[in-house]
């Protein structure tokens, strides 16, 4: 039976893999609706491409450029946020959540309000919204399948045994492109050195996270509410080759890994592939002959503070994390657009917390609660860099 897909980001590096998996398995799927942030013209090829149901551009300005793009197809479209809430209403059997940022809140909140299936890339729903935004799925009994790599493969280890009988679980990070650069030389690198990821291809806001592990610090905190484990039994370890993704160890010494070719079909594949069976991809098959050895060493909080800070969030909790996802998408930006140094990343979002955690914030209760929680920081964090920073990346 063919299986009805939303694709939200669906003209970013997540969506563009999603298409390739859903165009090799030819009857499998159909698409009910793609949605992209304000580049028409992708947009629109994303929906000619997959024969799309509708098509919304998150950007109300892109409207008319949409509508000429798709002329002669018969496809509908619109554009803004009216658009967006319209994809989201069209009839589907799972929505991937492929939007970069707290930009995809609110329509993969607005998914799941509608009982749709979540297949989750969008990690920074989790670090802003976490605790709330897991409550919504539970009461809307909506399933979130987690895309992200090592989340999927520790979903997947979690099949072999009891989640009772867990006792830890790592991530692995690659350590981006200055893993084994020192500090001086760490210091001076621009976006362009930041952007050069040795194993993946992303869009560039997780790109740069890789680079300052930030994404590792924000992927403990999805695994923290994904998994329902507390910061004391996640671990992190660096392991060059991003080869074994996630590693669930048991209580009798015992450890199954996911592993895999560092290629996002694979995960995205698991994923939309659930609860059915497995799905074909054009993704390379792991040589582990080839590869020869796989290496793992501890990673460097000195070098990299801004894992250490997002270590700090998730232990502490409450709005901590929401603080910290919001005023790093802008000090990403910031330092993209050449505002601010590798390290100005982790020192700015660091004033940010320390600031706002001065006075007492609960943790935000529901997803408005983090929204507006989320803006407060980010104002603060232009206000820091001085003047306005989009963090359209
Ligand atoms: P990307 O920048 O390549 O794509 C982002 C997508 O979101 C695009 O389709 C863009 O048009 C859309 N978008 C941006 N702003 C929007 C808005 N306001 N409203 C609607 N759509 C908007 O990013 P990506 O690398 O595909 O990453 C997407 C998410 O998946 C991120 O949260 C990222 O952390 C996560 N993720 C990515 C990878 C990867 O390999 N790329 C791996 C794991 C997790
Ligand atoms: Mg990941």
């Amino acid at each position: 039976m063919t299986r009805k897909l939303t694709l939200l980001g669906a003209t970013g590096s997540i969506g563009r893999s999603a298409r390739d998996v859903i165009k090799h398995n030819g009857e499998a799927f159909s698409v009910a609706a793609v949605v992209g942030g304000s580049d028409a013209q992708a947009l629109a090829e994303a929906a000619r491409e997959t024969g799309a149901g509708f098509a919304a551009l998150a950007d109300p300005a892109g409207g008319p450029a949409l509508r000429e793009a798709l002329a002669g197809t018969n496809i509908p479209c619109g554009a803004g946020e009216s658009a967006v809430l319209e994809a989201v209403d069209r009839e589907t059997d799972l929505v991937l959540a492929a939007i970069a940022g707290t930009a995809g809140l609110r329509p993969t909140c607005a998914a799941i309000r509608r009982g749709r299936a979540i297949a989750l890339a969008n990690k920074e729903c989790l670090v802003s919204a976490g605790a709330a935004f897991m409550r919504l799925a539970a009461a809307e009994a909506v399933p979130v399948i987690p895309v992200d790599s090592e989340h999927n493969a520790l979903a997947q280890a979690l099949g072999a045994g009891d989640p009772a009988d867990v006792d830890r679980m790592t991530l692995t990070a690659s350590g981006g492109p200055f893993r084994d650069w020192d500090r001086a030389r760490i210091a001076a690198a621009g976006p362009q050195q930041a952007l050069r990821h040795p194993n993946w291809s992303m869009g560039a806001k997780v790109t740069i996270d890789s680079a300052t592990l930030m994404n590792k610090g924000l992927e403990l905190i999805e695994a923290h509410h994904l998994f329902d484990i507390e910061a004391a039994r996640l671990d992190v370890v660096v392991h060059p080759q991003s080869i074994v993704h996630g590693l669930v160890t048991w209580r009798d010494g015992g450890v199954t890994a996911g592993l895999g070719a560092p290629d996002m079909r694979i995960p995205i594949a698991h994923a939309l592939a659930l609860p059915g069976s497995r799905l074909d991809t054009a993704a390379p098959r792991l040589d582990l002959a080839g590869i020869g050895s796989l290496t793992f060493e501890k990673p460097d909080l000195d070098r990299f503070p801004c894992l250490a800070l997002a270590i700090t969030a998730l232990e502490e909790g409450g709005a901590h994390p929401t603080i910290l996802n919001a005023a790093n998408e802008i000090a990403v930006a910031a330092f993209i657009a050449g505002r601010l140094d590798f390290y100005g990343i982790a020192v700015s979002v660091e004033k940010v917390c320390a600031r706002m955690l001065s006075s007492r914030l609960a943790a935000p209760v529901h997803v408005e609660d983090a929204l507006a929680l989320d803006a407060q920081a980010r104002r603060l964090m232009q206000e820091l860099i001085g003047a306005p920073v989009t963090a359209g990346v």
